[in-house]
């Protein structure tokens, strides 16, 4: 089978660059081992993040330091038995999370998070799922006013160089935008530009559908079967080989299983996330996704109930499953509003691809002809996802791209 592009790996990321090049009129073969958004980007918290170019940093508050160390706190969590293999890839995210650091990652990440609302828009127009794209944006609510008087304030010089718009809600403005939520809750943030979604799971589906409806093909296959040939690239895949010139690596956190082989330097972390649904109490709702600030989770209104997502889990990628932080938030949450009980007996489990940079990989292998690379979105490969495929699609069918590529390039490890 003969393709312009393959890309590999079907999760939100690969599967939005599968349509763009299939939009820009590339026959492209798309390879996932399972179904396409079914790994991480199956269980996020849904939220297309305009405003997020301020990258989350490694905190430096020795008492919260502290309180990790003996996991005592909800909204991070470790292993203690894969300190070891952790242990590089947190200092480095540690020292680039000086103030310096975190400016240097937030003016990179300026372009392609100003473009992450109108990439989506773009797929999902051609995907017919505009409607999957709930506006309004999400609110970040505070238990404590002094943790919400200084994050105010951080706010305010954070957002400042970006004009991104926000809105400070008291008592008041919070119970008027969420009726629902306790009385615990004191404050809060709004972003009213972000976008969020019900059910992410499903917009990769509606993209893989559009990509196909388009002649691409979802071919079933092993990534790691990578060979390159003299005109170009080959995988093994159930239905036979594919071959193509350009390749894109998608595969999140699974890239450097493919590319350290290859003689690359990849030094991805893991933070890991958990989800679980709670089914509302009667008849209470929730409009849009609200951040538990003071206590480090999300709860989302998705298709299957109010989405409770963990904060990150710092762990071996494939170490076992360890849901803790879950247990833990789940009396603040019904403490927030309403809830009956769980739907699911298991937490779903997700692995966010980081660099220690803070910044997303996006652009040519620096050693290998034909080879392009699109992986370690970290907390942010949905909102990321259209506004890097259109980058990279771009630079493969070589049109100016609509900004430097050069800070996302890997060579910056190597
Ligand atoms: C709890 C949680 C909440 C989050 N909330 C948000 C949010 O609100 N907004 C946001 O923007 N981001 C969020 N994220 C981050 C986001 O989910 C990820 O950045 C994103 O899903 C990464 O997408 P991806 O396509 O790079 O990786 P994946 O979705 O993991 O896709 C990689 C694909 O590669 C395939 N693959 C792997 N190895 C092979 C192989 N050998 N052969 C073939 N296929 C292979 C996998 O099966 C998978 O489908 C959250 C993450 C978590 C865990």
């Amino acid at each position: 089978m003969q393709f312009d592009v393959l890309v590999l790996g079907g999760g939100i990321v690969g599967t939005a660059q599968a349509l763009d090049l299939a939009l820009r009129g590339k026959s492209v073969g798309l390879i996932e081992r399972g179904t396409p958004g079914g790994a991480t980007s199956f269980g996020n918290a849904g939220l297309i993040q305009s405003e997020a170019m301020m990258p989350y940093a490694f905190p430096r508050d020795p008492l919260l330091l502290l309180q990790y160390a003996f996991n005592l706190k909800p909204e991070a969590h470790y292993h203690l038995k894969d300190v070891f293999k952790v242990a590089p890839f947190l200092y480095r995210y540690f020292r680039s999370s000086n103030r310096e650091g975190q400016l240097k990652t937030a003016a990179a990440n300026f372009p392609i998070f100003s473009r992450c609302l109108a990439e989506h828009e773009r797929l999902a127009k051609a995907a017919g799922a505009s409607a999957m794209l709930r506006h309004g944006g999400w609110i970040k609510a505070f238990r404590d006013a002094k943790h919400m008087d200084a994050d105010i304030r951080q706010t305010a010089i954070d957002v400042a160089p970006f004009g991104v718009q926000y809105e400070v809600l008291d008592r008041k403005g919070m119970q008027a935008a969420e009726p629902n939520l306790s009385d615990v809750i004191v404050g809060g943030i709004k972003w009213s530009t972000p976008y969020s979604l019900n059910d992410p799971e499903a917009l990769t589906l509606a993209y893989a559908k559009a990509f196909e409806a388009l002649g691409g093909k979802i071919l079933n296959g092993n990534a790691m079967t990578l060979a390159q040939e003299q005109a170009g690239w080959s995988v093994k895949t159930v239905e036979g080989v594919a071959s193509a010139p350009d390749c894109v690596v998608a595969l999140g956190p699974w890239a450097p299983d493919l590319l350290r082989p290859m003689g690359y330097k990849v030094p991805m972390g893991y933070k890991r996330g958990y989800h679980v649904h709670m089914r509302p109490k009667g008849n209470a709702t929730l409009n849009l996704p609200v951040l538990d600030a003071d206590v480090g989770y999300m709860m989302v209104p998705m298709a299957r109930g109010i989405r409770l997502t963990s904060g990150a889990e710092f762990a071996d990628r494939d170490s076992p499953e360890t849901p803790v932080q879950i247990d833990m938030i789940e009396p603040y949450a019904r403490e927030m509003m309403p809830l009956e009980g769980r739907v699911e007996a298991k937490p779903w489990m997700g692995v966010r691809p980081c660099m220690p940079d803070m910044l997303c990989v996006m652009g040519k292998a620096p050693k290998h002809k034909g080879l392009w690379l699109n992986f370690g979105h970290a907390h942010h490969g949905l909102t990321l996802a259209g506004a890097s495929a259109r980058l990279l699609g771009e630079m493969i069918t070589g049109e100016a791209p609509y900004t430097d590529p050069t800070p996302y390039n890997l060579a910056r490890f190597q």
